[in-house]
């Protein structure tokens, strides 16, 4: 059976909001019974743009994030929800019921994602119904998918083995996979916001001056064992991106013709730039 799913790729967000705009449009004044309720003017964030700067000057880089409701298949906010008030639909896509959640406050903690939004006003949890209403109205995809020209999101409606196979070809990953909640949303090039880099610039002294060294072997190892290899492009620059920030202890060595071979040791929390280093 052909079931949803949205493949968010994270290196082609812009930060344009065109995404949330769309969302607010469709939904800000506007209620679709049996999907949802009006979205209130102000305050709720169901596409939810997150930002992640990485470095230090001149070596830095932003992402943004996309979060929304990831119309899970095993939703924590289905198995919390009273008297039905959360259902999963056969086509994957999970839909709050905004007469039968009146009240459910307690539907808004129980999404590890922060993807559900109190309306205070009518009283009722809500999130992004990645627009069935419309999508049962004969529309291909979502509205944020049709306004986002950055191409930094896809809807793909498939057969779930389909699925596993276009996501371990394509590297895609899930939001918090310890949650085990088996989300819809998936996401590429994840590593440029919860994976860091060691980058650095090499140079060398010559004569009164100091130029750049390109092409400089640098390695990077950890535990003793080498993890990746690169050389300095044309500025002397050099980056090892992906990896776990997770206080890791490595080992920065440089080999450049005609130059003492240097070494440096990081120990890797968020992305960090080793600054100009002199060979
Ligand atoms: S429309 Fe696309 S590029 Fe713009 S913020 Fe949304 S996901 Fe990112
Ligand atoms: S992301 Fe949150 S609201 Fe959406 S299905 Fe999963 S648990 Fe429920």
């Amino acid at each position: 059976m052909s079931k949803w799913n949205l493949i968010v790729d994270v290196a082609n967000c812009t930060n344009c909001q065109l995404c949330v705009l769309a969302n607010h449009d469709e939904h800000v004044g506007n209620s679709f019974p049996g999907y949802a309720a009006e979205m209130p003017k102000h305050g709720h964030k169901w596409i939810n743009i997150q930002r992640k700067e990485r470095g230090q000057t001149p070596m830095i880089d932003v992402a943004f994030l996309p979060v929304m409701c990831q119309h899970c298949d095993d939703a924590p906010c289905v198995k919390k929800a009273e008297n039905g008030a959360v259902t999963k639909r056969a086509d994957g896509i999970v839909i709050i019921d905004p007469e039968k959640a009146k009240g459910q406050r307690h539907l808004v903690d129980a999404c590890p994602y922060g993807a559900v939004w109190w309306n205070e006003e009518k009283q009722i949890p809500q999130h992004w119904i990645f627009d069935a209403h419309l999508l049962d109205d004969g529309w291909k995809e979502p509205r944020a998918v049709t306004v986002c020209s950055a191409g930094a999101l896809e809807a793909v409606k498939t057969n779930d083995a389909d699925m596993q196979r276009r996501a371990a070809s394509e590297g895609l990953e899930h939001l918090k996979p310890e949650a085990g909640t088996k989300p819809r949303i998936w996401y590429k090039n994840l590593s440029r916001f919860n994976r860091s880099f060691i980058g650095g610039s090499v140079e060398a002294a010559a004569g009164d001056t100091v130029d750049c060294v390109p092409g400089a072997a640098v390695t990077l190892s950890r535990n003793d064992r080498q993890v990746a290899e690169t050389t300095t492009d044309v500025y002397g620059d050099f980056k090892f991106d992906g990896l776990e920030a997770d206080r890791g202890q490595y080992r920065v060595e440089i080999k450049a013709e005609g130059h003492p071979p240097k070494s440096l040791d990081v120990t890797l929390g968020d992305s960090v730039y080793l600054g100009e280093i002199r060979i």
